[in-house]
């Protein structure tokens, strides 16, 4: 199974699975970049998978339709481009023979699923859409610190080796941010000059692993003495894991 990240817009990626014949893509916000790699991999799209509502995510699903020959997934509490299968948190579909667990993950929107695959020979797959970046997370647009912390939690819980595939190449501005937050973190400034030296070649930094967000990503360490000191410097009430969490946000949604 081939993984690709198509780039949209100026810091989308829409991801391609395919198999030589068939593919599937999550959150095509743009359907021209689909289909200039369905024309050039001689692809048949057999699947779209949406993980939350927003336009850089379904914007380019119905021009998709034409050429789709199976459905499109969706979250079933969000205003989805119709028809489309409904997905809640539990549910589990098959893709290009591939099992994936559906994880409600609300907070970035309230609705938002995850995808996530542990049944293949290879690492296994997470598609995060807007809740997880590469050391970061999506702002709360609808949702709740306490459910962004427990929606992270869930997606902190998949084994280590899998692969985190974001929505957005956010990963430079959300190590800048992580460094703030956590300047004596020698695997993040490791991690830094690697992504610094991909995209210096126009290289995603993406698909990440969790064992390695759980090293670097703020977001999810908010237990960490060191994150929960930051955050407590920062304005946060407690070292409750929510109010760190809700402290690290309203820090990075000021920090330039
Ligand atoms: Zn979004
Ligand atoms: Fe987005």
């Amino acid at each position: 199974m081939n993984l690709i990240a198509l780039p949209a817009f100026t810091d989308n990626y829409i991801w391609m699975l395919h198999d030589g014949a068939h593919a599937a893509v999550v959150d095509p916000g743009d359907a021209a970049p689909v289909e200039a790699a369905l024309d050039r991999l001689q692809l048949q799209l057999t699947a779209i998978l949406v993980t939350h509502h927003h336009h850089d995510h379904v914007g380019g699903v119905d021009a998709l339709r034409e050429r789709l020959t199976g459905p499109v997934y969706g979250p079933a509490r969000e205003p989805v481009p119709p028809p489309f299968e409904p997905l809640h948190g539990g549910d589990c579909i098959e893709v290009l023979g591939l099992r994936f667990d559906v994880i409600d993950v609300p907070g970035h929107t309230a609705g938002h699923i995850a995808y996530a695959q542990r049944d293949a020979p290879s690492a296994p797959l997470l598609f995060c859409g807007d809740t997880l970046f590469s050391a970061g997370c999506g702002r709360l647009f609808e949702g709740t610190p306490a459910q962004m912390l427990a929606s992270l939690s869930r997606l902190a819980a998949l084994p280590g080796d899998t692969r985190v595939c974001c929505t957005h190449e956010y990963t430079l501005s959300n190590l800048r941010f992580a460094a703030a937050v956590e300047p004596d973190n020698a695997v993040l400034s490791a991690h830094t000059r690697h992504c610094q030296a991909l995209r210096a070649i126009a290289q995603p930094t993406l698909p990440s692993s969790m064992a390695l967000e759980l090293q670097i990503n703020p977001f999810l360490r908010s237990r960490e003495p060191a994150v929960v000191a930051a955050a407590r410097a920062q304005g946060a009430a407690s070292a409750d894991p929510v109010a760190v969490l809700a402290a690290l946000r309203e820090w990075k949604n000021r920090f330039r």
